[in-house]
């Protein structure tokens, strides 16, 4: 074979200028604010601006509809990038492709053309609506309703019911929501909906206080007699929920670039440390426990990236063994992601514990990579679902 014909694991050339462009935009624009961000745990309106700017709010909206049409390794370079300046800010655009992504998948045109368009040009972000109170890693207990609002082909909808750790609640314009359209069906008696904020009934409750991206705000939404137009549905009625499983399918790589994105700036800033802090008269990067450390957080975030390269590849293609490769990547790359971060406090000594480095942040920030968007144990049970119904790799 011609070397020149051999398959690289390699970025394209398109691939790694997206990565350029991000990057300088993260170093200008982003990671200057990211420590202000945590500390006073407001949304970063920096990051919106120059993302919005850019062209990077919500990049996987294809040209079809107004978006950049980012494929899907070019937007986890975009997520990773982003995370690794500021996880908070990095779920601008994972969030947006999470909330539309259902519209994507199984919209009608008219809705795609609406909802993605004015998430392309910018109008507002997308938000998901699928846990709520009683109902996270069970999600198909949910208990918010949808019911028909009078009779006939164009009776609209009412939605009554309360989600809970909605990410972007309040600051997005646009929210899918699953209810429960038929109770006596469970899983398959969910649907799809749009909303809007500005629907009448739609309210918001107060952020939460959390332990990490704190400049994400997480809040419940409450639907008080919600009523929307029968276009608002999302495919079909009683499909909702396998859209939504479908979409996590994809974006749950998003989380895997998130997680890959943290660890690395984590391992970046360990990094310099190591060579700049002086111990018994030498440079601590001197020490063999300090080296095998670095190398062993080196190696797993590569692992953790390669991985998820491979998943967005998948994702890109709709491969058959996509659904394990998204699980795979996600709980890889967060379980690396909460064990790089640790280090990297471990590795700046008592300067790590303090808000003075950026590390311990990122740690706090890691941690969330390992719950949403379910759980690393649902994950699990993913996988191993996969694997026992004989889904192969395909390569
Ligand atoms: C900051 C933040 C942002 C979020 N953003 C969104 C969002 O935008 N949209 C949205 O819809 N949701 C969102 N979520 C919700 C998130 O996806 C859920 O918190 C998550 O799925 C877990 O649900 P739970 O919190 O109810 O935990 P539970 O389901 O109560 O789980 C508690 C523990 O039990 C374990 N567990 C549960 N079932 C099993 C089982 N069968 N086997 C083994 N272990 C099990 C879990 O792994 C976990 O450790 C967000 C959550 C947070 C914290």
């Amino acid at each position: 074979m011609n070397v020149n014909e051999y398959p690289l694991f390699a970025l394209s050339r398109e691939h790694q200028e997206i990565r350029r462009v991000i990057r300088e935009i993260c170093d200008d624009k982003i990671a200057p604010a990211a420590a202000a961000v945590d500390e006073e745990a407001r949304y970063p309106q920096e990051a919106h601006d120059a993302l919005l700017a850019s062209d990077f709010f919500a990049p996987h909206v294809p040209e079809a509809y107004g978006g950049v049409g980012a494929d899907a390794l070019a937007t986890v370079l975009v997520i990773e990038e982003i995370a690794r300046a500021d996880v908070s800010a990095s779920l601008i655009p994972a969030v947006n492709k999470l909330g539309s992504l259902p519209v994507q998948i199984a919209g009608s045109e008219e809705l795609k053309r609406k909802y993605l368009g004015a998430l392309a040009a910018g109008e507002g972000g997308f938000s998901y609506c699928l846990s709520e109170p009683d109902a996270g890693s069970d999600a198909a207990a949910q208990k918010t309703r949808a019911v028909r609002d009078g009779a006939g082909p164009d009776a609209g909808w009412v939605l009554n019911g309360t989600k809970r750790w909605i990410t972007n609640a309040g600051a997005s314009q646009f929210y899918t929501v699953l209810a429960v359209t038929d109770p006596e069906k469970r899983s398959r008696g969910i649907s799809a909906f749009v909303v809007e904020k500005s629907d009448e009934g739609v309210s918001f409750g107060a952020p939460e206080k959390k332990l990490g991206i704190k400049g994400s705000p997480t809040r419940e939404v409450y639907f008080d007699n919600v009523h929307i137009p029968a276009d608002r549905l999302i495919g079909e009625e009683g499909r909702g929920f396998e859209y939504a499983m479908k979409t996590l399918d994809h974006t749950r790589i998003t989380i895997a670039a998130q997680a890959v994105g943290v660890a690395q700036g984590a391992l970046d800033y360990a990094l310099g440390y190591v060579q700049e802090r002086q111990q018994f008269g030498k440079p601590i990067a001197s020490f063999q426990g300090i080296e095998f450390m670095l190398a062993d957080m080196g190696m797993k975030v590569e692992a953790a990236r390669q991985m998820t390269y491979a998943a967005a590849g998948r994702s890109e293609r709709g491969d058959a063994d996509l659904t394990f490769f998204g699980a795979a990547a996600k709980c890889f790359a967060s379980d690396v992601a909460m064990e790089v971060t640790t280090n990297a406090v471990q590795l700046l000594g008592g300067y790590g514990y303090t808000r003075d480095y950026p590390v311990e942040r990122m740690m706090r920030d890691a941690k969330i990579t390992q719950i949403y968007e379910g759980t690393n144990q649902v994950q699990r049970i993913v996988m191993a679902r996969q694997l026992l119904a004989g889904v192969q790799s395909n390569i």
